[in-house]
């Protein structure tokens, strides 16, 4: 209570307050609920969406009713079903597993029949009874984006997107990235979900939104008043935004061949990372106010040259190397990808943000796969010192100080500045303040699937993804993915660069720049 804080403060000993585990994980009561998986065969259920259910259920997180319910085209009993999702949580602490596995079920269904939809809808109504979970339901696309559109009109004609007039049952669906290839067909794809569901139940997932460290840039940023002051173009001289991995294409060639870096990076990660370092201030810390300053924020996106984006734009495609001290094939050698595919792995992007805050600070967003470590981070470069009064004893330049924002592999907060080195002579060494998330607070520390999860149940939708935001990302990148369509732009475009490198050598040049 206020008091005991008051207290404890008395004693000097607020930094003592423990909060439980479980109210930093739902800090809100979480109503019943079911939830169904499309595509509960897949790579991001048994991947991602498996270990973080249960997750959520060991943290006590879960409502005490709940139901999951896989539906995919395979067939499979629910025993079955319970033992693919065992074995995907291979490593968990599984004293709790039985429990757990009794809210599990699966449903074999045929996605294009409506007769499979009214079948589900039975099923979920005799399961809600069984585990009084009451109709709300949370229905997650876990399927290919094709079929996105048509499930989610299926959902609508067999009544399943309805909801109860009195607020007493809701309805939900969580779409995930690809939201379209361009605006165009982005665009088709709102059109078809919003025939059955309006835009508050359609929640479309972004997890690195949902990343800890990622929302840690709003708190940073709005909840100390030291930085804010500085986090404008009077103060910083550039930003950079970097999200790379150490892996390959891996098992997912047929997608990535027709996305590329710009599709599966840019359009949607890069630019909520860039929207959190830019945005202004929401009035509050509420959904709409938050996504209507990201938005604001993409309307503000200088466009980029159509007849020439090289100025701004580098592309690169791996080619064999050595990762990790492993030798690796190049991308046009792995399976599934085509012998002269123009696909880039790697792209930088040099954005500007046209309003009064950012006038003429160049972001550098950089992304790709088989770079030399997986690395994401955004660092803000402070102007240099107006006078270099050491400039006559020195033997070297002053480096300007830089704070680094660090989300992967290391969740940290880095401030680097100039000391004096000890001795007679002026030497300046530069030194860091760092704060460690792991090192720093006890408990857990929520994936981000587990947090996306409990978001939606909670329908906060605060970290995921708002159409017009879509719409604007699209619309900024579309004339580049129009010039790279164009095999001739493209492979002019496209710098090949080694595996475990940093990137095609302009890249690095430009990397070694900022
Ligand atoms: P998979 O190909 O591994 O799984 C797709 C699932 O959908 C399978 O369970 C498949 O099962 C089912 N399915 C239903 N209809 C079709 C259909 N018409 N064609 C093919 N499969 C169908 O995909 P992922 O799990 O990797 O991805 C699912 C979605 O999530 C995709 O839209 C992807 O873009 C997105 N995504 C995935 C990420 C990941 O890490 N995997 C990350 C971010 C987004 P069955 O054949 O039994 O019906």
């Amino acid at each position: 209570s206020l008091d005991t804080y008051v207290d404890l403060m008395v004693k000097g000993q607020a930094a003592d307050v423990k909060i439980s585990p479980r109210a930093c994980v739902a800090d809100r009561p979480v109503e019943p609920c079911s939830l169904v998986i499309f595509g509960a065969s897949g790579d991001l259920t048994t991947r991602k969406l498996a270990p973080s259910l249960y997750n959520l259920y060991l943290s006590e997180a879960l409502p005490e009713s709940f139901v999951i319910l896989g539906a995919a085209r395979s067939e499979m009993s629910h025993e079955q079903f319970q033992g693919m999702i065992k074995h995907a949580l291979e490593g968990m602490d599984l004293t709790r597993w039985d429990e757990f596995a009794s809210h599990l079920y699966y449903k074999q269904m045929d996605l294009r029949s409506i007769d499979s939809f009214h079948e589900l809808s039975s099923t979920l109504e005799k399961l809600e009874g069984k585990h009084g979970t009451r109709a709300n339901r949370i229905f997650y696309l876990a399927i290919p984006p094709s079929a996105y559109g048509s499930v989610a009109a299926m959902l609508g004609k067999a009544g399943l997107s309805g909801e109860a007039g009195d607020g007493s049952a809701w309805s939900r669906l969580v779409v995930e990235k690809p939201f379209g290839h361009d605006l165009k067909s982005a665009q088709e794809l709102d059109r078809q979900l919003h025939e059955y569901f309006n835009e508050y139940q359609i929640f479309r997932i972004d997890h690195y939104l949902a990343k800890e460290t990622v929302q840690n840039v709003l708190i940073f940023r709005f909840a100390n008043a030291i930085f804010e002051p500085l986090w404008n173009r009077m103060f910083i001289d550039r930003v950079r935004i970097t999200a790379v991995e150490s892996l390959g294409v891996e098992k997912r060639a047929a997608y990535y061949e027709e996305a590329g870096v710009l599709r599966d990076m840019f359009q949607n990660h890069m630019m909520q990372l860039l929207a959190v370092t830019a945005m202004e201030p929401p009035a509050v810390f509420e959904a709409e106010p938050v996504r209507d300053e990201h938005v604001k924020v993409f309307r503000s996106l200088r466009p980029i040259e159509r007849d020439d984006p090289s100025k701004n734009l580098l592309l690169g495609q791996y080619g064999p190397g050595v990762v990790e001290g492993k030798r690796v094939p190049g991308y046009r050698e792995e399976p599934g990808v085509k012998p002269d595919s123009f696909t880039p792995t790697f792209g930088m992007l040099k954005v500007f943000i046209d309003n009064w805050r950012w006038q003429d600070v160049p972001f550098y967003l950089t992304s790709g796969k088989r770079l030399a470590k997986k690395l994401t981070e955004i660092v803000i470069y402070f102007k240099n010192v107006p006078h270099l009064l050491f400039q006559k004893v020195l033997d070297e330049d002053i480096i300007a100080n830089f704070l680094t924002l660090g989300i992967q592999p290391e969740e940290k907060i880095n401030l680097t500045f100039e000391t004096k080195y000890p001795g007679a002579k002026v030497c300046l060494r530069s030194v860091t303040m760092d704060f460690n998330y792991q090192q720093n607070y006890e408990g857990p520390i929520l994936d981000a699937y587990e947090k996306a999860l409990i978001d939606c149940m909670q329908g906060d939708q605060m970290l995921f993804w708002r159409q017009d935001s879509v719409e604007l990302c699209w619309a900024f990148l579309d004339p580049v993915l129009q010039h790279c369509a164009d095999c001739d732009n493209l492979s002019r475009l496209l710098l090949p660069y080694e595996a475990g490198s940093w990137g095609p050598d302009a890249a690095q040049v430009r990397i070694a720049r900022t």
